[in-house]
């Protein structure tokens, strides 16, 4: 069992404010193009807790579906990006840029490595895993497939 540490976080104009227990080891980059576009940024850094240990202390995000699997959470004021999380896990992941103290984190992994821009972040010795390489994500997109199209 790793170790937990209570941190706490919010969104930049104040409104939006939560605590959870993050494991500091756990911490990943998404580069996935949904990810690039909804943080209007290169990448996305998040921390990984469960649901049930979230708690917002202020406020809550106002989500939105980016895609028919998936949910994000941004402060309806400000925009500040949040939280990204399938509906039928029992987990949700934490912006680690919103956390008060993110400096404690280091990045574990590289999620959606098909799409990272590696003028800006290149590579480096931390395991890479490509979308369609995770089998989870590629199961949820299998049963919300209906013959429509997939985001690219
Ligand atoms: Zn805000
Ligand atoms: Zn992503």
């Amino acid at each position: 069992m790793t170790e937990l540490t209570i941190m706490t976080g919010g969104c930049a104009c104040g409104r939006v404010r939560y605590r959870a227990p993050v494991d500091p080891a756990q911490a990943y980059w998404c580069h996935c193009r949904m990810c690039q576009r909804a943080a209007g940024a290169i990448a996305m850094a998040y921390c990984n807790v469960a649901k049930a240990d979230l708690v917002f202390t202020s406020g809550a995000p106002v989500e939105w579906a980016s895609s028919p699997i998936a949910r994000r959470g941004r402060c309806g004021d400000c925009g500040t990006p949040l939280t990204f999380h399938y509906p039928d896990s029992a987990r949700i992941d934490l912006t680690v840029a919103s956390l008060d103290e993110p400096g404690g984190l280091a990045p574990s992994s590289h999620f959606g490595v098909e799409s990272r821009l590696p003028h800006w972040i290149p590579a480096d010795a931390l395991p890479e895993m490509r979308s369609e390489d995770y089998a989870p994500l590629q199961a949820r997109w299998a049963a919300a497939r209906t013959g429509g199209e997939e985001p690219a």
